[in-house]
């Protein structure tokens, strides 16, 4: 179905309170489509793969800001740092070390959320909430100068079932308030609740979503 897209846009920020952040997810989408949303006044723009963010990037104004939202491979990371205003997904130590040392090489600091696994889901990626928490108090995630750690990020499990997924958000909730109360406590940055898709972002709003990931509601199915 053909979506009017700047009308989906200004349906969707009339829900949005100002706390939350609009973040159109234009992966798998051609640029015509982007500048649609563009031109309704929308500059953050979410993407999975790192080829087309780097390609998009340059085809797109100056002024939009690009997340990274998909799992990101250690090898592919300096080509999307001088693309990205923040990478959703991080998902091991790893990752974010290879990600502050490109940012370093290139003089920049670079915005990043952790990702955590509470989906049902055995494939999805990130830190399990119970690890995240260790991980931090044991100072693993310090001494990054050049990444800016902004908060959390999650996927609910995919299912029709709004008690589970109250349940994921729920938890995420929990481990953010946690990290941001005891280990991040004198950080200002961490804020950012990275959380809510097409079919679940109102309910991820009630658990204290900052930045709703917002893809097919806004420019249909995938094209590619
Ligand atoms: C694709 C994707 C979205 C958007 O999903 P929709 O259901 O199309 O809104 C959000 N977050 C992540 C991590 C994604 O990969």
């Amino acid at each position: 179905m053909m979506k009017n897209i700047s009308q989906e846009i200004e349906k969707i920020k009339n829900e949005l309170p100002q706390s939350v952040q609009l973040v159109a997810v234009s992966k798998f989408h051609p640029v015509e489509k982007l500048m649609q949303a563009y031109s309704a006044g929308q500059r953050a723009f979410g993407e999975s793969r790192a080829q087309e963010i780097v390609a998009k990037y340059s085809m797109m104004p100056d002024d939009v800001q690009w997340h990274f939202i998909g799992h990101l491979q250690t090898n592919k990371v300096k080509q999307i740092v001088p693309c990205v205003s923040l990478i959703h997904s991080i998902d091991s130590v790893k990752l974010l070390k290879a990600v502050n040392d490109e940012a370093q090489k290139i003089n920049k600091k670079i915005k990043v959320l952790l990702q955590i696994h509470v989906a049902q889901e055995e494939t999805k990626y990130g830190f399990a909430p119970n690890e995240i928490v260790e991980l931090a108090k044991n100072g693993t995630f310090d001494g990054y100068e050049n990444v800016a750690i902004c908060g959390i990020m999650t996927m609910a499990t995919n299912t029709d079932d709004e008690v589970k997924i109250r349940e994921d958000f729920a938890v995420a909730r929990s481990v953010f308030n946690q990290l941001k109360n005891e280990i991040f406590i004198a950080n200002p940055d961490f804020k950012e609740l990275s959380m809510g898709m097409s079919d679940d972002y109102k309910i991820a709003m009630e658990y204290g979503a900052t930045l709703v990931r917002i893809g097919t509601t806004i420019f249909g199915e995938r094209e590619y």
